[in-house]
């Protein structure tokens, strides 16, 4: 993909939803990393379902700690892999009163080295807490790059590293989030919106979907159709002949 196309691409987003932002509800910075954190492998929906009513009395790394352990993983038993997150949640809130005067830090290092704070974790709360320009590449942005061919790169760090390199400088700060959004309700994992994306004249996706009522649409389902009952045909045949 060529940098105009890049530009036009992320001008498009910003005049679509010029201040982007993460779906995750929070209301200060030690609830964003928590938020981020149980989001691993689990929906935003599903994380401000659980946390919102323990976030009304929770507010602090000293407020988790009182809640204590049973409490928090039962209020949060509704997101995945739940037991392990409580468990890394509690372990990180800890740390944050006994190292960091109960502030979450502002370097990378530091954020990695709590319990269940991957680079993924960091880079968002780098990003959204601080500021910091920073590309959290999810299952989303991982896929949107490789489609689109905005940044394509075979493992998350690698997209990672090309975004950083590729998406022009003035929307650096806010790309992650609006390629994340796009991933989420356009540029889905199956049958993508293509008919209804407004990059579609400037995406590399070769196989792009049709609109449903297209011509092109009803001959495939139709052709999916046909195939289908020569293979029960096939079949029947096959099953007649040995009876
Ligand atoms: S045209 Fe289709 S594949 Fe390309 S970004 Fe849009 S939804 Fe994704």
């Amino acid at each position: 993909m060529n940098k105009l196309k890049r530009q036009e691409i992320f001008e498009r987003f910003r005049a679509a939803n010029p201040k982007p932002t993460t779906e995750l509800e929070f209301s200060n910075n030690f609830q964003l990393l928590i938020a981020v954190l149980l989001s691993a492998q689990a929906t935003d929906v599903s994380v401000n379902k659980a946390m919102g009513p323990v976030f009304t009395t929770v507010k602090t790394p000293q407020d988790l700690l009182d809640m204590g352990l049973d409490r928090f993983t039962e209020a949060i038993k509704s997101i995945g892999l739940y037991k392990t997150k409580a468990k890394n949640a509690l372990a990180t809130a800890k740390i944050l009163v006994e190292q960091y005067n109960s502030e979450v830090p502002n370097k990378r290092a530091a954020l990695e080295s709590l319990p269940g704070v991957g680079r993924k974790t960091a880079n968002v709360v780098l990003n959204t807490a601080f500021g910091e320009i920073a590309m959290a590449v999810d299952t989303h942005i991982f896929r949107v790059s490789n489609r689109t061919a905005i940044a394509k790169g075979k493992n998350v760090l690698e997209v990672e590293k090309r975004l950083l390199r590729l998406v022009p400088k003035e929307f650096l700060l806010d790309a992650h989030h609006w390629l994340i959004l796009h991933g989420r309700y356009v540029c889905t994992a199956r049958s993508p919106k293509c008919w209804q994306c407004g990059i579609s004249d400037l995406c590399e996706y070769k196989e792009k979907t049709p609109h449903p009522r297209s011509k092109k649409a009803v001959s495939v389902k139709k052709a999916t159709k046909k195939a289908a009952k020569k293979a029960t045909k096939r079949v029947s045949k096959k099953v007649a002949k040995k009876v």
